[in-house]
């Protein structure tokens, strides 16, 4: 079934979601980095996604989510809060999250659920304040294993030699197996109590190094010497670089993903040991997506684009698997707290902008209002960004340069042929929108206190900046010094 919203017969599946005796559990994943169109259920033609495909099969698969950034800190911050870029304020490497702002997890554990966090990259260390409400957050980085960091992160000192070791050991990481091995031991040590758990899986992130039969998967007959190691600074990637060692390099992402795919298929088999599958929701989403040139950069933070917004959302419950549907509405990042939120009869996050999207389930009222997803990026004086996107149009306006660029998707799906908006009355309502919506986001975010400093001290940024992160020249799209 491929509607724009579900069908009525969901409506009865969520009835009976919400009448059992225990609320359900919730597993909500967040795969970094991971653009939609390299997923099986979004159309990709590589056997990607196995594990995720299946649950997209069962279940609601959302066709464009669109996330609130391009990067990998101020998305999770809208994931948690519900809350756009510009009003959550979390908008810079050294931003951490506004301690009045209520988050999912306070919430989900405000019900009495147990919540448990898992995280395996850096902008989701403590440090940033995304840890709020869990009463478990637990550091899947393996950096720590060396004696680095402690594995047990909570109560460790904000200090510029952690932080460090963070951000410069990170690409290198590989996660996958401890995210396996502790959310198995955490689950194993449940008791009766509904969990929420929220699992930020890292290893899609560049660097592209996934294990060598994951390597090979995707490109068996490579004989070339690129490699997906060092990505960011690799000069042997660029925008000119052979096609075929271009091909290398995303069939390495690829294998990422696959790996990625199979030890979520990992997670699922520990709830399913527990017997836990039965009752829960599993959430798949990403923070961002990954570009490889479409638009003349490398990796991520540099534009507003599809191929670094646009990201998967599926829910899937058992009790959902006779109602499994296709929606084509634009829905936004921030709309998934509040949905899980719903479904777990619990209260929506007050304040917040984002949606429930449960309504699209539900054919009575109240009905649903189409509305483009809102889209922010500030990195540097030279790169401030703000973009809408529509069902079949998007607008970004570029506020250094004071410029709009608007794209009709129906005839540019790949926004290769910007239009001035200038003369077309659709692109100026649309632009129009765009300045009521961010007018807005950032009203709410001086009423709510978005966007307090991290706890970062002087020479912790000065690491920072010496490894990149924090590009206090204003930046610029092509100067490839992004973080994540
Ligand atoms: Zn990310």
């Amino acid at each position: 079934m491929r509607v724009g919203a579900v069908g009525v017969g969901a409506i009865l599946a969520f009835a009976v979601l919400g009448c059992t005796r225990r609320p359900p559990n919730v597993l909500l994943i967040s795969i970094d980095s991971l653009r939609a169109d390299h997923v099986g259920a979004y159309g990709y033609t590589r056997d990607t996604t196995p594990t995720i495909d299946r649950l997209a099969a069962h279940g609601i698969r959302f066709e464009t989510a669109i996330s609130s950034t391009s990067w990998t800190l101020p998305a999770h911050a809208a994931l948690f809060t519900a809350l756009p870029d510009l009003a959550h304020g979390v908008s810079a490497p050294t931003d951490s999250l506004g301690e009045g702002i209520p988050t999912l997890a306070e919430a989900m554990k405000a019900g009495g659920y147990r919540t448990l966090g898992f995280y395996s990259g850096p902008f989701l260390h403590p440090l940033f304040g995304l840890d709020r409400g869990f009463d478990v957050y637990r550091d899947c980085t393996s950096y720590d294993a060396s004696g680095s960091l402690d594995g047990e992160t909570r109560g460790e000192k904000e200090g510029t030699r952690a932080v460090q070791r963070l951000h410069a050991r990170s690409h290198k990481d590989v996660t996958n197996p401890k995210i396996a091995e502790r959310f198995a031991a955490e689950i194993e040590s449940l008791e009766n109590q509904p969990f929420f758990a929220f699992v930020h899986m890292w290893d899609v992130h560049y660097d592209y190094i996934p294990p060598p039969e994951y390597a090979r998967m995707f490109s068996p007959d490579y004989t070339g010497t690129v490699t997906g190691e060092g990505f960011r600074m690799n000069e042997a990637v660029h925008k000119g670089m052979p096609a075929e060692d271009l091909a290398r390099i995303i069939a390495l992402y690829d294998g990422e993903i696959r790996y990625t795919d199979d030890t979520v298929a990992q997670l699922l088999a520990t709830l399913q040991s527990r017997g836990f599958l039965e009752n829960t929701l599993v959430v798949i989403t990403a923070d961002h997506g990954e570009e490889f040139f479409e638009h003349g950069g490398k990796g991520h933070r540099h534009t507003l684009f599809d191929e670094v917004t646009r990201i998967p959302l599926i829910f899937h419950h058992p009790r959902l698997t006779p109602y499994a549907a296709v929606s084509t509405q634009v829905v936004s990042i921030t709309d998934i707290a509040n949905t899980i939120l719903e479904l777990s009869r619990q209260p929506r996050l007050a304040n917040t902008t984002g949606r429930s999207l449960v309504p699209l389930w539900r054919r009575r009222s109240p009905p649903w209002q189409d509305r483009p997803a809102l889209a922010s990026l500030r990195a540097g004086a030279s790169l401030s960004l703000d973009a809408l996107r529509g069902p079949d149009a998007k607008i970004i306006h570029d506020l250094a340069r004071k410029k709009h660029s608007f794209f009709n998707l129906t005839n540019d799906p790949n926004e290769q042929r910007a239009i001035d908006p200038q003369g077309s009355r659709v692109a100026e309502a649309m632009a129009d929108a765009l300045a009521r919506r961010t007018a807005a986001a950032q009203a709410t975010g001086r009423t709510i206190g978005g966007g307090a400093r991290a706890k970062i001290d002087p020479a912790t940024l000065e690491a920072l900046r010496s490894l990149g992160y924090v590009d206090t020249s204003g930046g610029s799209p092509d100067s490839g010094g992004s973080p994540q």
